[in-house]
């Protein structure tokens, strides 16, 4: 398809596929009156909805086509794929994105999303591999479709039916995606979930998995206000910390190679003021 690039192509957009956030509120208000897919389907729809939402940062312009920065995430997303890609049934694909709060997300479908600020954000190799895995994880989890699933449903109690009609429920859930994009609000258990995981997912691409440890404690002491979307989302939380922990402790064969010192940590340098090409 056209409508994708792999950062390990990189190949150039053919054609262009546009739909606004005027565009899709536009077809949630018309409808059609088609029935909405139920059970059974949910893998497709977690394909639609992150096309949907690739669709909305494409055509805001935000989405990086190229960039020398992907010289320094491509070998961390290249590893992280091939460790990962077992357990998720659709192929994942980082792309950069420019915004300015160091972040990065996950959608369903594959996609996973990394501020290029985040890249200038992390200390070391190891927590921006943590931060990935952690996200993938996430995916993997198919844990924003369920949150997206139980917010509309709360909501279809409030506004009764006519919210059952019309476009699909991948369409719905999308929309209700693209609205919470930066403010996903997992619980603490789905969080702590998404870290273990996510920490099997860095020890097998043999990145330390002690980084996501280490990303936590960094800016454990940080005053609200200055501490980044990437921890207000998802903060610190010594539970989470202690649980990542037990499970290293709890499968020496897998981490009992790791070191959890931050001086063993692999610095991880990229090139100022990188120039970006969008997609558009
Ligand atoms: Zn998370």
């Amino acid at each position: 398809m056209a409508r994708e690039i792999k950062i390990m192509t990189t190949r150039k957009l053919v054609g262009s596929v546009l739909m606004g956030t005027a565009t899709l509120l536009g077809l949630l208000t018309v409808g059609n009156a088609r029935p909405l897919p139920r059970q059974g389907q949910s893998q497709d729809d977690e394909l639609q909805m992150g096309q949907e939402v690739f669709n909305e940062l494409k055509a805001k312009g935000e989405i990086v086509e190229s960039s020398p920065l992907y010289d320094q995430l491509r070998p961390i997303a290249d590893a992280i794929t091939k460790a990962a890609q077992p357990r998720y049934n659709h192929p994942f694909k980082f792309y950069l994105v420019h915004e300015t709060q160091p972040n990065a997300f996950a959608t369903p479908g594959g996609n996973v999303y990394v501020v290029d600020s985040l890249l200038y954000f992390v200390k070391n190799r190891e927590e921006l591999a943590g931060t990935l895995c952690h996200e993938v994880s996430h995916t993997i989890h198919h844990d924003t479709v369920t949150l997206m699933e139980k917010q509309k449903k709360i909501e279809e109690r409030e506004v009764g039916a006519a919210v059952l009609l019309g476009p699909t429920r991948a369409h719905i859930l999308a929309i209700a995606l693209l609205g919470k994009l930066h403010s996903l609000s997992y619980s603490r258990d789905v969080e702590s979930q998404a870290d273990i995981t996510g920490s099997d997912v860095c020890a097998a691409t043999g990145y330390n998995p002690w980084g996501l440890v280490w990303l936590f404690q960094d800016f454990k002491d940080a005053k609200i206000g200055h501490i980044p979307q990437l921890l207000s989302d998802h903060p610190n939380d010594q539970h989470r910390v202690d649980a990542l922990e037990q499970h290293f402790q709890k499968n020496p064969s897998v981490f009992g190679k790791f070191n959890s010192d931050t001086k063993s940590a692999t610095p991880f340098v990229v090139p100022k003021d990188a120039p970006e090409v969008f997609l558009r």
